[in-house]
């Protein structure tokens, strides 16, 4: 099959020939139909993140289910699926929480491999590091545990559905899990990316706040007021000056913005009110997502 391997850090990405393993107990194999590219894959492709290389790129997968693993009983071949991170179903997982599994970082991004070591594809006969957010999604096919696999309807178009295993989902529930803005207060979201633009739709459609987006980019504030942001700046001081006083829990919801992403929230003092809240869901270089 084909896959886009990333050599080293910096180095161009080659479409190249590779040998997918045959899925092991709990996994299956899904013949990809699109992946989206996120930046998490640029931080990879630029050496930002210290992934280890070669290694088969995407972790925004879709597509059709072309075998399934012993064990696995909720999936069957033909299933439509969207493919999203791993997690290892042992710590606070199981309450429901996979996002903040104790070895996220080694199952998605620094191993390399499945959870037991065992590399999912070679290259001439040697292991290439793969897995990567539990998939390595940029390929005609992928492995992928069965539990970060979920189903679709099959008239849904799976061409743009991969975001949502990565993107959508990390805007979306920032807002809706753990800002929770209140109905009457503003939620102001810096960075009108594909992540920022989901907290913008969760937000509108979902809660009773006003949504205040700020960006450098006025293109995409003008994407935002199509989506529905009432409110939107290049300048977080005129969001302040718009919505402080009337706003008794203004929220701030972070992208990488313009800013160090070590500081995701750094634009918080100077935005939200008097016991507003901030999450970021921005990612530090050379180190492990920590806020998703
Ligand atoms: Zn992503
Ligand atoms: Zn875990």
């Amino acid at each position: 099959m084909k896959a886009a391997v990333l050599r080293a850090p910096g180095a161009a990405v080659e479409i190249t020939q590779v040998e997918l393993d045959a899925p092991h107990a709990g996994e299956v194999e899904v013949r990809i139909a699109a992946a989206g590219v996120c930046h998490s894959d640029l931080h990879v492709v630029r050496g930002e993140w210290e992934v280890p290389t070669p290694v088969v790129l995407g972790h925004e997968g879709s597509g059709v289910v072309s075998q399934v693993g012993e064990g696995v009983t909720d999936l069957e071949v033909g299933d439509h699926v969207v493919m999203s991170f791993a997690f290892c179903g042992q710590c606070r997982t199981r309450t429901g929480q996979p996002v903040y599994c104790e070895r996220w970082a080694g199952l998605n991004l620094f191993g390399g491999a499945r959870a037991d070591g065992s590399p999912t594809i070679h290259r001439n006969g040697d292991a290439l590091h793969g897995h990567l957010f539990g998939q390595s999604s940029l390929a005609t096919r992928a492995l992928a545990p069965a539990s970060s696999v979920v189903k679709v309807a099959r008239n849904a178009p799976l061409e743009i559905l991969g975001p949502l295993a990565c993107g959508v989902q990390t805007g979306a529930q920032s807002v809706l899990t753990v800002l929770r803005p209140e109905p009457g207060s503003t939620l102001a979201v810096f960075g009108a990316g594909g992540v920022g633009l989901s907290a913008v739709i969760a937000a509108v459609h979902l809660t009773g706040a006003t949504v205040a987006v700020v960006d450098v980019n006025p293109a995409r504030l003008e994407l935002a007021t199509r989506l529905g942001a009432p409110t939107s700046s290049t300048r977080a001081r005129t969001i302040r000056s718009m919505h402080w006083r009337r706003s008794p829990a203004a929220a701030a919801s972070t992208a990488r913005w313009r800013r160090p992403a070590s500081r995701p929230c750094s634009a918080r003092p100077s935005t939200s009110s008097p016991r507003g809240a901030c999450a970021g869901s921005s990612a530090r270089p050379r180190r492990t997502p920590t806020s998703r």
